[in-house]
């Protein structure tokens, strides 16, 4: 198992420090971990002059994975456009082909109260959105403003081919036979024709996918149902605009955006595991930030390209242990609980693994 390490920006470098303690343990169980570290972000323009070097590509497209911190920071932000941080990442998900972003939106019970919804709603909460990530409308052609009949007109164009729906409706649909088994595939058939073609090929890659229950939902009707009731939900599959939309809707139901992991698939299940939350300057290098959404960013890496399912369990475990015991990182912190560090909460994390 070859990882590329890029621990990037900001609080970046702290948080990913105590994933690799996680991995450093499996390592010392016997798995046959290779860590290879790599620039990118701001890190990356700092030592090389390029916020995606051509050594971290030349990294990522070797190893079979790709742990990410976060890039970003303000001392970044007046350099031209090309070498900012966060192109960096954009280059990355465009090179390795990274079509399917996974969102997970989980609540840990003991977190409840950190949500904006009632806890009874949100208690125990577990989705996974499944969003297309490099088609779409975000990318269609023509695009453009100009001037028409006397006027600017702007306009975007939603497309998708059958083969960008098939290769992430299969993603999702292999997500959902690791987890709950039902599908739901969000989409605006009634209104646009590019969401009729996305509903007919998701219901033929249903075929291959007997085990797994298939439901559709309207975009507008998917967003108001998160809300009401999101438990409802295993997994959902969607467009690049509306899963934009509804993965950070869905994120705001679990409080903390120190908690939640992601992952950016290609076509072989190679992947890149990222916190969703960025570089964080205000509490970088304080040794503050909460290093679970890293973690959790690990166990998505057994369970997505390594197809370690009791590996993947075993660090969510640990996770849920350590914040059982009480164990807390400031942005998570309530009365009666254990404050404790970056480097502590990896720390108790490691124990309970
Ligand atoms: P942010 O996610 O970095 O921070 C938002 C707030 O959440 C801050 O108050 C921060 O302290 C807090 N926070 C974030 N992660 C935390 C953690 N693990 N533990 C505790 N608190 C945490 O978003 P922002 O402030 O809008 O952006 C800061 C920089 O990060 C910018 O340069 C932005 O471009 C970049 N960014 C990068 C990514 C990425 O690398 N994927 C994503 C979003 C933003």
């Amino acid at each position: 198992m070859k990882i590329a390490i890029l621990p990037g920006d900001g609080i970046g470098p702290e948080i990913v420090a105590q994933a690799v303690k996680v991995l450093d343990v499996l390592k010392q169980d016997g798995l046959k971990i290779e860590m290879e570290y790599g620039n990118i972000g701001g890190a990356g323009y700092d030592a090389e002059g390029d916020p995606f070097p051509e050594s971290t590509l030349k990294l990522s497209q070797a190893a079979d994975a790709v742990l990410l911190g976060a890039v970003g920071g303000p001392q970044y932000d007046t350099l031209d456009r090309p070498l900012r941080p966060e192109r960096g990442l954009l280059r990355i998900r465009k090179e390795l082909n990274l079509f399917a972003n996974l969102r997970p939106a989980l609540l840990y019970p003991e977190l409840a109260s950190a949500s904006t919804l009632k806890p009874e709603v949100v208690s125990g909460l577990d989705i996974m959105i499944v969003r297309e990530l490099t088609g779409g409308l975000y990318f269609g052609q023509p695009r453009g403003i100009e001037v028409r009949n006397g006027e600017r007109v702007g306009f975007n164009t939603m497309i998708y081919s059958e083969s960008e729906v098939r290769r992430v409706a299969q993603v999702a649909f292999g997500i959902a036979m690791k987890r709950g088994k039902r599908l739901c595939s969000v989409e605006k058939a009634n209104v646009l024709e590019c969401s009729e073609l996305w509903k007919e090929v998701v219901a033929d890659v249903a075929k291959g996918y007997p085990e797994v229950s298939l439901s559709t939902l309207y975009v507008d009707n998917a967003a108001m149902q998160l809300v009401r009731n999101p438990k409802q939900f295993d997994v959902i599959v969607t467009s690049n605009l509306f899963g934009d939309i509804l993965s950070d809707e869905a994120s705001m139901l679990s409080g903390s955006i120190g908690m939640l992991p992601s992952a950016s698939l290609d076509e072989n299940n190679k992947g890149m595991y990222e916190p969703i939350h960025g570089s964080a300057p205000d509490i970088a290098g304080k040794d503050l930030a909460n290093p679970l959404a890293t973690i959790l960013s690990v166990a998505m890496m057994f369970k997505y390209t390594f197809n370690d399912e009791g590996t993947a369990e075993r660090i969510d475990n640990a996770v849920k242990k350590a914040i059982a015991q009480g164990y807390r990182t400031g942005d998570i912190w309530t009365e009666g609980c254990k404050r404790v560090s970056c480097g502590a909460m990896g720390d108790a994390v490691v124990a309970a693994l």
